[in-house]
């Protein structure tokens, strides 16, 4: 039987006490009338831009649309490279093949799950057009060795925080940057009720081209100025996601205290390896990501225990069959590696103190049994 679900979206809203502004939300657009590009899109952007410490926000239909569209309006095409990290989810490297563009590959660094700065000069041809640093799992890129390797090279910087709301890095809040990409995909820190992106940006050129990328190319109804899309955010989804937004802060603090509850007790057991934050860091815990050699094992047991798992991510982007053809075919020792020891905890703001604890006590009895 189940004890502790991996994540469960309706518990979230419910024991967060969430639900009913949610609902209210959605009751008030659905008998507004307007439901495409009105006034509680306007009202979303506003308040998103400023949480972020940031002028503009575009929002969009989804995440990777988030990307693509930054991408295509930083001028990124066919012949181009972008870098961007081998350990990441698929949806950080397709937005870079949708523009025709080539995704190069760099490892994360020794003991980390983000991209090795590093690493990245060596990544650099004369075709490398941008670099997408990917706040995996919460925890953001060291802003300082990007902008320092950017600005050595000419490239453009397009940060992928879909995972990573909230998160400040060197006291500045991920979302300050020049572009930076946001999913609110509902499993996310902020999350709406179905498929939702942002671009939050400094820059009102980049924003008022996103603008009309996202919308048919026009600005003027029947006026198509360029071959955009139609990539908008909904209306419902924009009121959900501004019922949402002022917990935000709450949501996260309560998911750090089950992180340094986690680490506290997991810090020393055999064959564990808890993950790093740097003192930089302020970390928004999307996953609490453990690295085993005993990973298939100890998903065994804590599902034994009722304690639900996941693998963030089972196969690494260029092991996946739609990569399979990615020339060169690069060696990603250190990827390949975490793909075969990562093991997600449940981690969440409605989980109890309770349930904090199964999730410790399966844990430890399992990794104390395990690595002995
Ligand atoms: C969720 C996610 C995306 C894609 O966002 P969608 O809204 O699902 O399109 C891209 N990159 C990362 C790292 C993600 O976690």
């Amino acid at each position: 039987m189940t004890k502790v679900p991996f994540f469960d979206l309706r518990e979230m809203h419910g024991a967060t006490g969430v639900q009913e502004e949610i609902d209210a939300a959605v009751l008030r657009v659905s008998r507004s009338g307007r439901y495409i590009l009105g006034a509680e899109l306007e009202a979303f952007e506003e308040a998103y831009a400023a949480y972020c410490g940031n002028a503009y926000c575009v929002a969009t239909a989804s995440g990777l649309a988030a990307l693509e569209l930054t991408l295509r309006a930083l001028g990124v095409g066919p012949g181009d490279e972008v870098i961007v990290p081998a350990h990441t989810f698929v949806g950080s490297w397709l937005p870079v093949s949708a523009t025709g563009a080539r995704p190069v590959p760099v490892e994360p660094a020794e003991g980390s799950f983000l991209i090795d700065t590093e690493q990245l000069d060596a990544a650099v041809t004369p075709r490398t057009r941008a670099v997408m640093p990917v706040h995996l799992y919460g925890h953001p890129v060291d802003p300082d060795a990007i902008h320092r390797f950017a600005d050595r090279h000419g490239l453009a910087v397009l940060e992928d925080a879909a995972q990573a709301h909230g998160a400040r890095a060197r006291g500045r809040r991920v979302g300050s940057g020049h572009a930076v990409a946001f999913s609110f995909y509902p499993g996310k820190n902020l999350g709406a009720l179905g498929d939702a992106g942002a671009v939050v940006t400094d820059d009102p050129a980049l924003a008022d081209r996103l603008r009309l990328l996202r919308n048919y190319g026009s600005r003027e109804k029947y006026v198509h100025e360029i071959k955009g899309t139609n990539s908008r955010l909904d209306e419902i989804q924009a009121a959900v996601l501004a019922a949402k937004l002022p917990h935000l802060d709450a949501w996260n603090d309560r998911r750090r205290t089950i992180a340094h509850r986690y680490t506290e007790a997991f810090t020393g057991l055999p064959g564990l390896l808890t993950p790093r934050t740097e003192p930089w860091a302020e970390h928004v815990w999307h996953q609490y990501v453990l690295r085993t050699p005993h990973r298939t094992l100890l998903q065994q047991r804590l599902d034994e225990a009722g304690i639900g798992t996941l693998i963030h991510y089972p196969v690494p982007v260029h092991r996946t069959p739609a990569y399979a053809n990615h020339t060169p075919s690069p060696t990603l020792p250190r990827t390949e590696r975490l793909a075969d020891e990562v093991l997600s905890l449940p981690i969440g703001p409605h989980m109890s103190d309770v349930a904090v604890e199964l999730v410790v006590d399966a844990v430890r009895s399992a990794a104390l049994e395990l690595g002995a």
